[in-house]
């Protein structure tokens, strides 16, 4: 029993330093990745929930490292926020999602269509953010009426005054508030009220499980109706089927996004897709 537990011991260390290895190692590479051109980013569309025609689309990082391959944001992001890398990569997410939204403007591919940009709660706290994001805005041409920002209610509570002042700041410049995976951080709601938030993304895990599970329809039915109430439009995002996306129109939901319409494009995909399902 006694060479179990110490094989049982070192099983554990090997595993730990496995573990702190292949982060050390991760860490390094994220440091480089952005100088070598190793970042991309796809577009999701969302589409408006009664004409099912797309509304806008969701700027999603990709990292392809030559060593560890295709990382998920899941993996890379937490760690980008915690050595403070997502600043430099959020400021490129911004500044590149801009460059090709105006690179298809002129090719007369996306008229009005919103562009989203999600946004670290590092970079929320960043007092450069106001005036990196002018800056991009005004070098890319962007309308900043057609940018929308998506931020998570953990953000705005972490720090709800500093957040408040950002946001107001950010909604000076004309661009657009998105909460995203609401309903799955604090249960406070006062900040609905106090934050000028222009739309709700409902979490897709309620989405995913609101066919099946009683709960997850009815808190997507408050949510819709929660957002409505304040004049704010809803998204549900995870929507993966027709019968689902059927339910949400019928619930009054106003845009649908996931893979029952398309999964996250690359650029050229993208403009193969606006090309055959545009506003024309
Ligand atoms: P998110 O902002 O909630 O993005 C939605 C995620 O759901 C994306 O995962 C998307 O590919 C996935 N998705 C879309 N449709 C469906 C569907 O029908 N079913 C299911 N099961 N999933 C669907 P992805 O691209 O892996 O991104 C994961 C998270 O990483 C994002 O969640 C966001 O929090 C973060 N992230 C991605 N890009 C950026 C970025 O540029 N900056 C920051 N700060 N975070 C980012
Ligand atoms: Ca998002
Ligand atoms: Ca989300
Ligand atoms: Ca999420």
């Amino acid at each position: 029993a006694k060479s179990a537990g110490r094989d049982m011991a070192r099983f554990f260390s090997q595993e730990t330093d496995h573990r702190v290895l292949a982060r050390q190692t991760m860490e390094v590479q994220l440091r480089q990745a952005l100088a070598a051109g190793e970042f991309s980013l796809h577009f999701q569309p969302r589409l408006n929930a009664r004409s099912r025609k797309i509304q806008g689309a969701e700027a999603l990082l990709r990292w392809n490292n030559p060593l560890l391959g295709h990382i998920p944001p899941a993996e890379f992001i937490p760690l980008a926020e915690e050595t403070g890398l997502i600043n430099p990569i959020g400021s490129w997410v911004l500044q590149q999602a801009c460059r090709h939204w105006m690179a298809l403007e002129q090719q007369g591919l996306c008229k009005g269509l919103a562009l989203s940009v999600n946004l670290s709660v590092a970079q929320l706290a960043n007092p450069e953010l106001v005036e990196q994001l002018s800056q991009v805005l005004h070098e890319t041409g962007m309308p900043p009426e057609q940018l929308e920002l998506e931020l998570t209610e953990s953000h705005l509570m972490d720090n709800p005054l500093s957040a408040q002042a950002r946001v107001a700041a950010l909604k000076e410049l004309g661009v657009q508030i998105a909460i995203d995976d609401f309903g799955t951080g604090y249960s406070s709601l006062s900040y609905l009220k106090r934050f000028e938030i222009d739309r709700l993304k409902i979490d897709q895990s309620f989405v995913l499980g609101m066919m099946d599970d009683a709960a997850d329809a009815a808190i997507v039915n408050a949510v819709i109706g929660l957002g409505h109430t304040l004049g704010l439009a809803v998204v549900a995002e995870g929507v993966e089927d027709l019968a689902t996306a059927q339910a949400l129109t019928a619930l009054g939901c106003d845009e649908l996004q996931g893979y029952c319409f398309s999964r996250p494009l690359t650029l050229a995909e993208l403009i193969n897709y606006l090309q055959h399902n545009g506003q024309h």
